[in-house]
């Protein structure tokens, strides 16, 4: 028998397996962690065994919740799609664990891990209808809806990041084009970026300095930094950026109408750069003008530790 006011909640990253106790207060008490392995698979399922048995030695409990990018079953126990690991689709995650080490534990979406979090320690804090946007390399969403993460039928819910905002638009990852994440997330930041720059390239050597010179050598941390000193053409993309992202953030108040959105990841970094022209966005996008109520947008108060500390607490129920 475990100590039920505890939780261990294990973030799969692409390179770190990230274990961790989590008390009833969303605290960290101990974290261990190991190197993600490349093959994926069987190897990986025995690493998460590894560093959950880990943290057992030391605390004891039977609340485990795994969070990782993909699609999830909505019985929390099978990946139906790791976008970024390899031989992990299709794979019972719960059946596998439980067969290395009798452990049993729940799987979640990262997206839906980092949501919770902020639902129930951070910058959503006990509300109960509120989404979340990741933006990062891609765009990861989450929906809590009437207080409980919205899953869907097949678990598959609140993809944000895909949902169509520009007709035959840019091609994206998942295999069709004007996905939302092709505009509003770290990766069109950069593309916005490239193309402020090829307007004005006598204006852009500043920005272009702070890489090794040339656009190829610019990173998101770059431009969030220049932005920050006032570089123009650096404001001028995470305007852009920020704009899409109200944009559908509009859309989705309309569909959801939640109380706040939260933004997370990467890009969340450049703050009010970003935040200011997508609340802009939102107000000018919003059907019904002035009669739909609008939610509030604001950073994510948990960084990097969300998806640990928010599966960790969905492991409890
Ligand atoms: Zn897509």
């Amino acid at each position: 028998m475990g100590n039920s006011d505890l939780a261990i909640g294990v973030d799969i990253g692409g390179t770190k397996v990230l274990g961790g106790v989590v008390d009833l207060q969303g605290q960290i008490l101990r974290t261990f962690r190991k190197d993600t392995p490349r093959e994926g698979g069987d190897a990986l399922n025995q690493v998460i065994s590894d560093v959950v048995n880990e943290l057992l030695t030391t605390h004891k409990t039977d609340n485990i919740g795994i969070s990782a990018a993909g699609l999830v079953s909505s019985d929390r126990q099978t990946m139906l799609g790791a976008p970024n690991i390899k031989d992990w689709d299709g794979v019972n995650i719960a059946k596998a664990l439980n067969k290395i080490s009798g452990i049993n534990s729940v799987v979640e979406n990262d997206a839906n891990s980092a949501a919770w979090a902020e639902r129930v320690y951070g910058a959503g804090k006990g509300l109960e209808n509120v989404i979340m946007i990741t933006v990062g390399t891609g765009i990861g969403g989450a929906a809590i809806v009437n207080g409980k993460p919205l899953r869907g039928a097949n678990g598959t819910g609140a993809e944000f990041g895909h949902m169509r905002v520009v007709p035959d638009g840019e091609l994206c990852g998942c295999g069709v084009r004007g996905c939302f994440e092709q505009y509003a997330s770290g990766t069109a930041l950069m593309r916005h970026t490239k193309e402020a720059i090829a307007k004005n390239p006598d204006t852009a050597k500043d920005l272009l300095a702070r890489g090794n010179g040339t656009v190829n050598g610019l990173k998101g941390s770059h431009i969030t930094a220049a932005a920050q000193d006032g570089d123009k053409i650096a404001i001028k993309a995470l305007e852009i950026t920020g704009d899409w992202l109200g944009a559908g953030i509009a859309t989705l108040a309309m569909l959801f109408d939640p109380s706040i959105v939260v933004i997370g990841g990467g890009v969340i970094d450049a703050g009010e750069l970003l935040l200011a022209p997508a609340r802009k966005a939102m107000m000018r996008e919003m059907p019904f003008v002035g009669k739909h109520p609008v939610p509030e947008i604001v950073a994510a108060k948990l960084g990097n530790d969300a998806g640990l500390v928010g599966v960790a607490d969905l492991s409890r129920n």
